[in-house]
């Protein structure tokens, strides 16, 4: 596929091939852009900025819902695509597809009730005839920088927010999974968007996205992706407005009053879709002793029951990890954890890409398999005697962007909410739930801002003051 730049679908001299991560065919190329290719997207963005800013809301709106409709049509031959360059196993794709296009929905609203408000000048000392109101108004130029593991909703996540708030957006997908952006892009053209109100980027993340990044014509960066990328963008941004929803090694504590089908079913659902690849999948669960043999009981079973292998046959349940050296990874901090005292319980193997749904137990939280993010389809357990300990299991982390409590005591619940040190809270569901419409975002080194139309559009716009001396 081409890229498009400067509302022209576009070639570069070097390109990037895009294999599907089951089988390791080609899918497709695209093209490997240089600084000449940077530079011209900026320029572009900086033209579409302005005509991005005279559209009306009501058109911001048309165009939106339009690029929803014609997604929703057409959502079997993007879960397709998804699954052929993820991996990820097509109804997870189509669910992808079908919350792609309610993010485009709840975009387009959003366009409608950007509002300021008015200000009592009058109370403050010498405001006499004075009249005093916000302005909301675009950034500019918003860089969108999104991984590989949702490549449709993550970049639907900034793409529609920026565009509902009059912004021009460079999007730069990742080079594992570029192909779903570009057609996501002409669908957008397609819908009546300005032709310089997007560019799609593709090329290395290092070259290519620093230098957007760092570039003084932008304003405003919506990233997600790794911590250590989320602290590069933060060392060359300068003055910018920065979101960065990055990654997590989540936690699920099980009380022993908890349901415990009902946590096997969640663990299964939370620990292992999208092969584990999801940022707040399910990694470490925290089992009260009293429960803990049942527990493990009740989801051995669910684990081993997972299906792996082609993500584009129905029947299979888990498709392979996006490069084979992540499932290395994986493997090898499992056995790791083995080798220091763990035990496993299921999986712990792999083939190529694919690695079987993997239970580790009396995992000690220095290990690797359960500070670090482990991003694969592993899930480490690890005991403990009382919630005080439980929580503080689950703040040992240098990140916070979802946890989870199963437990019918309501006193239980709230201390967990209360303190525990994360953006997204579950009380009886695994860590691994979204609607598109929450506020969505990490504390402490998952990230800073939030995503979610309505607050993307908050943290895509600024606000002006004016004050009318009458
Ligand atoms: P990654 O950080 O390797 O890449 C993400 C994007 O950043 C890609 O487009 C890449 O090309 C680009 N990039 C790489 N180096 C860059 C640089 N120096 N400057 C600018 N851009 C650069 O992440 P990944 O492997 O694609 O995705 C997995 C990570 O994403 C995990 O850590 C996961 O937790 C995180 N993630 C977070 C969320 C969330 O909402 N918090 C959601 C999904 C994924």
């Amino acid at each position: 596929m081409k890229m498009y730049i400067g509302a022209e679908w576009i070639t570069a001299a070097d390109t990037i091939a895009v294999h599907n991560p089951f089988d390791g065919s080609l899918v497709d190329t695209v093209p490997s852009a240089g600084a000449a290719e940077v530079e011209a997207a900026l320029a572009s963005a900086a033209r579409g900025a302005g005509v991005m800013a005279a559209l009306t809301a009501r058109e911001r709106a048309r165009i939106l819902h339009k690029t929803a409709e014609l997604l929703a049509a057409r959502k079997e031959d993007f879960a397709r695509l998804i699954t052929r360059e993820s991996g990820k196993v097509i109804g997870e794709a189509r669910v992808e597809v079908e919350r792609a296009t309610e993010t485009l929905t709840l975009s387009a609203e959003e366009a409608g009730r950007i509002s300021g408000e008015t200000l009592p000048l009058d109370a403050a000392p010498g405001g006499e005839r004075k009249f005093g109101f916000t302005l909301r108004v675009p950034c500019g130029v918003v860089v969108a920088i999104t991984p590989f593991n949702f490549p449709l909703n993550l970049l639907c996540h900034k793409v529609g927010p920026a565009l509902a708030a009059g912004n021009a957006v460079i999007a730069k997908p990742p080079s594992d999974t570029p192909l779903t952006a570009l057609k996501f892009t002409g669908l957008l053209l397609e819908a009546g968007l300005p032709p310089e109100g997007i560019q799609c980027i593709t090329g290395s993340g290092a070259a290519v996205g620093a230098k957007l990044c760092a570039d003084a014509r932008v304003r405003k960066i919506s990233f997600t992706g790794s911590r250590d990328v989320g602290e590069q963008i933060c060392r060359v941004a300068g003055i910018k407005k920065v979101t960065l929803e990055l990654g997590a090694n989540s936690p699920l504590i099980i009380m022993p009053d908890a349901d415990l089908d009902l946590v096997a079913r969640a663990t299964a659902v939370s620990g292992y879709a999208n092969a584990g690849q999801v940022c707040i999948s399910t990694q470490r669960v925290l089992v009260n002793n009293r429960i803990y043999s049942d527990l493990l009981d009740a989801l051995k079973p669910r684990v081993e029951a997972i299906t792996v292998g082609d993500p584009l046959a129905e029947s299979t349940q888990m498709g392979p990890m996006i490069r084979e050296e992540d499932a290395i990874r994986v493997e090898r901090w499992i056995h790791e954890a083995v080798d220091g005292g763990a035990r496993l319980i299921s999986g712990g193997t792999r083939a190529g890409n694919l690695v079987a749904p993997s239970l580790v137990t009396e995992v000690a939280p220095g290990m690797r398999l359960s500070c670090e993010e482990l991003f694969g389809p592993a899930v480490a357990l690890t005991r403990f005697d009382t919630l005080e300990e439980a929580i503080a299991l689950a703040n040992d982390s240098r990140y916070g962007l979802s946890a989870g409590i199963f437990t019918r005591n309501l006193d239980w619940a709230m201390k967990f909410v209360r303190q525990v040190q994360c953006g997204n809270l579950m009380v009886n569901w695994g860590t691994q739930w979204r609607a598109d419409l929450m506020p969505y975002g990490g504390l402490k080194g998952s990230g800073t801002g939030k995503e979610g139309p309505r607050y993307a559009v908050e943290e895509m716009t600024e606000t002006k003051m004016v004050v009318m001396h009458l």
